[in-house]
């Protein structure tokens, strides 16, 4: 039977996400993208701690209290958002 989870030239990893996730949250994402995007999400519990961190959803994030954010992730999520930070449109 097939590999599950095989890695394939359009999987997303987790530490992509990262990179993606302001994107998609802006809707500037291509479709395909975000689809897969998404479909990683799914089936990646630390990928979903990882999008409720980043939203700011804390009640849902207790939710998932048990689920851990790989340190890794964690440490892409704080850089996107200073980045974010820095980049803010200025003249709001
Ligand atoms: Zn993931």
């Amino acid at each position: 039977m097939p590999e599950c989870g095989a890695p394939g030239p359009s999987t997303i990893e987790c530490r992509q996400i990262a990179d993606l996730l302001s994107d998609y949250l802006d809707g500037s994402l291509p479709k395909d993208t975000r689809e897969l995007l998404e479909w990683h999400i799914e089936g990646c519990a630390p990928c979903v701690a990882f999008v409720k961190t980043y939203r700011g959803t804390i009640t849902a994030a207790t939710k998932l209290r048990d689920v851990e954010i790989p340190a890794e992730l964690k440490q892409r999520l704080l850089a996107v958002l200073r980045n974010q930070r820095a980049s803010h449109p200025s003249g709001a």
